[in-house]
C-alpha cells in the first residue's frame, strides 16, 4: 500500500511538473508570438497611415500644380516645390527617382510658364503696335478708308483675343492646335487683306502698310510660340500628373500589399489561437485522462481494497457483536477476511491476517464462553478450562484450585496430566499460597522457590494465576513446567501463558456468577440465624421428597418440635440469648440426625424435621432421642447457664391412599399442640 501510494505520488508529480513546464513554454511560446504579431501589426498600420498621409499630399500637390497651371502664379508654384520636398521626406527610397523626375519636370514647367508670360507680354506688345500703327494708317489714308482698317483691327484684336483665351485657357492640346491653325488661317487671311490694301495706297501709306503687316506677323509669332510653350506646358503638365498617378498607384499598391500583409497576420494570429486552443484543449484532455487514470489506479489499487476492507470490519464487527449464536468459520464475511489475508500481499493484507487470528481467538474464546455459560457447575467450568489448557494451548501439566464457598482453603479440582495427582495438596488457608495472598501471578522462573505452599517436585518450575474478580480469589491456576524446558521464560511458554490468561479472564465472571448464585440460592432457602433450611426450601422440596417416597414405597416420619416457655428466655435474658438457645438447640438436631434428614427451621423456636426413608415406630423413637438431648443439654448464655426442653409432635407420611404430605405435617402440629396440652416436655404421636 506504501509503495502503491509512493508510486502514485512520485507518478502524479511528475505528471504535474510536466505539464507545468509544457504549460509555461507553451505560455512563453505564446507571448513571444503575440509581441511580434502585435509589432507587425503596428509597423502595418504605420506603414498604411503613412501611404495615406502621402496619398493626401500627392493630392494636395496635384491641385497646387493645377492652380499653379490655371493662374501661373509663383507662390502656387512654391507651393508645389514644397510639397514635392515634404513628400521626399515621407516617401520611401523607391520613390525618390520618381521626384527627382518630377522636380525636373517641374523646373522646366517653370521655364515654360515664364516664357508663356514672356511671350503674353509680346503679344500685348504686338496688339498695341498694330492699334499704334492703325491709327496712324487711318489718318494717312483717310476717311474712306478709315472704317475698312478699324474693321480689320477690330475683327482682328477680337480674334485674337479669342484664340489667346484659347490658348491659355484650354487645357486640351486637340483645341489648342485647331485654334493654332483657325489663327494662322486668319493671319494669312490679313495678309492678303493688307496686300490688297497696300496696293490701293501711296508708297508712303505702302511703308505704313509693310508696318502693320509685320506687326501682324509679330502678333502671328508670340501668339504661335504662346500655342507651342503652352502644348508643351500641357505635355509636361501631363506627364508630371503621370507621375503623380504612378506614384499613387504605387502608394496604393502598397497599401494593398500591407492589407495583404495584415490579412495574413490576422490569419497568422487565427491560427496560433486556434493552435493554442486545440494544444490547451488536449492538455486538458491528457490532464482529463491522466487524472481519471490515477483515480483508476487509486481505486483499484487503493480505495477499492481499503472501501471493501471497511465494509468486511463492519461486518466482521457486527459478526464480533453476534459471535455466540452464528457460527463465524461458515460466514461469508468471515471467509472474505480470510482470503484477502491470504490475496493481499500489502499492509491491508497483515491487518486482515491479524484481525483473522483476532476474530478465530475471539470466537474459540466465545465458544468457550458459550460453553462454560451453560455448564451447571463450577466443578463442569474447571474441568472445560482444564481441556482447553491440556488440548488447546497445549500447557504440559498443570493444577486448578478452587475456593470453597462454604469452607475456608482452595481444593483442586483438575489435574493434568493425571500423573501428578499426588502432587496435588489442598490449600488451607489464605496465608499458605502467595497467588492468593497477593491476587499477582507468581513465578518460580523469576525468583527461584518464591512460594513453598505445595508441594511442588524439584524438577518443575511453578507459575500460578489467580483467578480474581476484584478482590476476590475465586482460585488459582497453577503450572508446571519442567526444568529440562529452560528456566526461563520464552517465547511459547509467554504465548501460552496470555492465551492461558485470556481463558481465564472468560471464565471468571462466569464463575462468580455461579456462586453468586449458589450463594442467592442458600440465602433463599437457608435459616440466617441457625443455617438450618428455612420454611421456603420445604416448600420447594415437598413435592420432590414426597414423590420419592411414594415411589420407594418408603416412609417419612414426620417430627414438629417447640421449645417449651421459650418466651420466658426473651424476657428473662433478653433476645441475645434466646437467639443463641436456638442456634445451640439447631446443632443438637443436626447432630441427632441423618444426613439425608431434612433439619427446617419452621417458624420462630419451632422446628420441623422430616425423617427421610424412616418407619413409624423409629420416628417416635427418633423423637424422644432428640427430647432427651435437649433436656440433658446445659444452654450456656453470656453469664449463665439454661436447660430447656422441646415437645414433639410426631406424624408419619406413607403416600398411600391419596395421603398429602402437608396434611401430615398439619398432623404432627396437632400432635404438638396435644404434647403441649399435656404438660409440655414430651412426645406424642398423632392419632
Ligand atoms: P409454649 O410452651 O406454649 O410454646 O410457650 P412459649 O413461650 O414457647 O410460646 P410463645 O408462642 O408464647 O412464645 C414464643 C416466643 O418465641 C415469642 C417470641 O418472642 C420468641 N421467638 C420467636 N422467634 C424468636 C427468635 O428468633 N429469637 C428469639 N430470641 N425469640 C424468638
Ligand atoms: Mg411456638
Ligand atoms: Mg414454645
Amino acid at each position: 500500500m506504501k509503495q502503491q501510494l509512493n508510486a502514485v505520488f512520485v507518478l502524479t508529480l511528475a505528471t504535474v511538473l510536466l505539464l507545468s513546464a509544457f504549460a509555461v513554454w507553451r505560455i512563453k511560446d505564446f507571448d513571444n508570438r503575440r509581441i511580434r504579431l502585435l509589432a507587425s501589426s503596428q509597423q502595418i498600420q504605420n506603414g498604411l497611415d503613412n501611404n495615406f498621409a502621402n496619398t493626401r499630399a500627392i493630392g494636395v500637390m496635384r491641385s497646387h500644380l493645377r492652380m499653379y497651371m490655371n493662374s501661373g502664379e509663383s507662390e502656387k508654384m512654391l507651393l508645389v516645390h514644397r510639397d514635392v520636398e515634404q513628400l521626399k521626406k515621407t516617401l520611401g527610397p523607391a520613390y525618390q527617382d520618381e521626384l527627382v523626375n518630377f522636380h525636373k519636370m517641374l523646373e522646366v514647367l517653370d521655364v515654360r510658364m515664364r516664357s508663356l508670360r514672356h511671350n503674353s507680354l509680346t503679344t500685348f506688345k504686338a496688339e498695341s503696335d498694330i492699334m499704334a500703327i492703325s491709327s496712324s494708317l487711318m489718318h494717312g489714308a483717310g476717311p474712306e478708308y478709315f472704317f475698312v482698317i478699324q474693321q480689320l483691327n477690330s475683327q482682328t484684336c477680337l480674334k485674337h483675343h479669342h484664340f489667346y483665351g484659347q490658348l491659355t485657357m484650354s487645357g486640351q492640346i486637340g483645341n489648342i492646335e485647331s485654334a493654332l491653325q483657325e489663327e494662322s488661317e486668319l493671319f494669312v487671311e490679313i495678309d492678303r487683306m493688307l496686300m490688297d490694301l497696300a496696293q490701293k495706297f501711296p508708297p508712303e501709306l505702302q511703308k505704313i502698310v509693310h508696318e502693320l503687316r509685320d506687326a501682324y506677323y509679330e502678333l502671328d509669332e508670340s501668339v504661335t510660340t504662346i500655342a507651342s510653350i503652352r502644348i508643351h506646358t500641357l505635355r509636361t503638365q501631363s506627364k508630371m500628373m503621370e507621375i503623380l498617378d504612378t506614384l499613387e498607384s504605387s502608394i496604393a499598391a502598397d497599401s494593398l500589399q500591407q492589407n495583404e500583409a495584415s490579412h495574413t497576420l490576422m490569419a497568422d494570429s487565427l491560427s496560433l489561437a486556434r493552435k493554442d486552443i486545440s494544444l490547451m484543449y488536449s492538455s486538458l484532455i491528457l490532464t482529463g485522462i491522466f487524472f481519471v487514470l490515477i483515480a483508476l489506479l487509486l481505486n483499484h489499487g487503493m480505495v477499492t481494497p481499503l472501501v471493501r476492507f471497511v465494509e468486511l470490519l463492519q461486518n466482521v464487527t457486527h459478526l464480533l457483536t453476534g459471535l455466540r449464536t452464528r457460527e463465524v468459520s461458515g460466514d461469508e464475511n468471515f471467509k472474505q477476511l480470510a482470503r484477502m489475508a491470504n490475496t493481499q500481499h500489502n499492509e491491508i493484507g497483515d491487518v486482515a491476517r491479524s484481525l483473522e487470528n483476532l476474530v478465530r481467538r475471539l470466537r474459540d474464546l466465545a465458544l468457550f464462553r458459550h460453553a462454560i455459560e451453560n455448564d451447571q457447575t463450577s466443578s463442569e467450568i474447571f474441568q472445560r478450562l482444564g481441556r482447553i489448557f491440556s488440548d488447546k494451548i497445549g500447557i504440559e501439566s498443570f493444577i486448578i484450585y478452587e475456593r470453597q464457598i462454604d469452607k475456608p482453603g482452595m481444593k483442586g479440582v483438575c489435574v493434568y496430566p493425571e500423573s501428578i495427582i499426588e502432587t496435588v495438596s489442598n490449600i488451607k488457608e489464605k496465608s499458605k499460597c502467595r497467588a492468593w495472598r497477593t491476587g499477582a501471578m507468581v513465578s518460580s522462573l523469576e525468583i527461584p522457590d518464591i512460594c513453598d505452599c505445595n508441594h511442588v517436585p524439584p524438577e518443575m518450575e511453578v507459575i500460578c494465576l489467580p483467578m480474581q474478580i476484584g478482590t476476590h480469589v475465586m482460585g488459582v491456576v497453577q503450572l508446571l513446567i519442567p526444568i529440562e524446558n529452560g528456566n526461563s521464560m520464552n517465547t511459547s511458554l509467554q504465548t501460552n501463558l496470555d492465551e492461558a490468561k485470556y481463558y481465564i479472564a472468560e471464565t471468571l465472571p462466569v464463575l462468580q456468577s455461579r456462586q453468586l448464585a449458589t450463594k442467592l440460592k442458600c440465602m433463599a432457602t437457608e435459616d440466617s440465624l441457625t443455617g438450618l433450611f428455612n420454611r421456603r426450601y420445604l416448600e420447594l422440596s415437598l413435592d420432590r421428597l414426597s414423590v420419592a417416597t411414594q415411589r420407594r414405597n418408603s416412609q417419612i416420619g414426620i417430627l414438629m418440635c417447640d421449645v417449651d416457655y421459650f418466651k420466658s428466655v426473651n424476657d428473662d435474658y433478653g433476645h441475645d440469648a434466646g437467639d443463641e438457645v436456638l442456634l445451640q438447640l439447631a446443632r443438637i438436631l443436626t447432630r441427632h440426625t441423618r444426613e439425608m434428614d431434612l433439619v427446617i427451621r419452621f417458624g420462630g423456636e419451632e422446628f420441623l424435621i422430616l425423617l427421610v426413608d424412616c418407619k413409624e415406630n423409629k420416628a417416635m423413637a427418633m423423637g424422644e432421642r432428640l427430647r432427651q438431648a435437649v433436656e440433658a443439654h446445659e444452654f450456656r448464655i453470656p453469664r449463665c447457664t439454661l436447660y430447656k426442653t422441646i415437645s414433639i409432635g410426631v406424624a408419619n407420611f406413607t403416600g398411600k391412599e391419596n395421603q398429602e404430605i402437608r396434611d401430615v405435617i398439619k398432623e404432627a402440629d396437632v400432635a404438638l399442640y396435644q404434647a403441649k396440652q399435656d404438660g409440655r416436655n414430651r412426645i406424642v404421636q398423632s392419632a
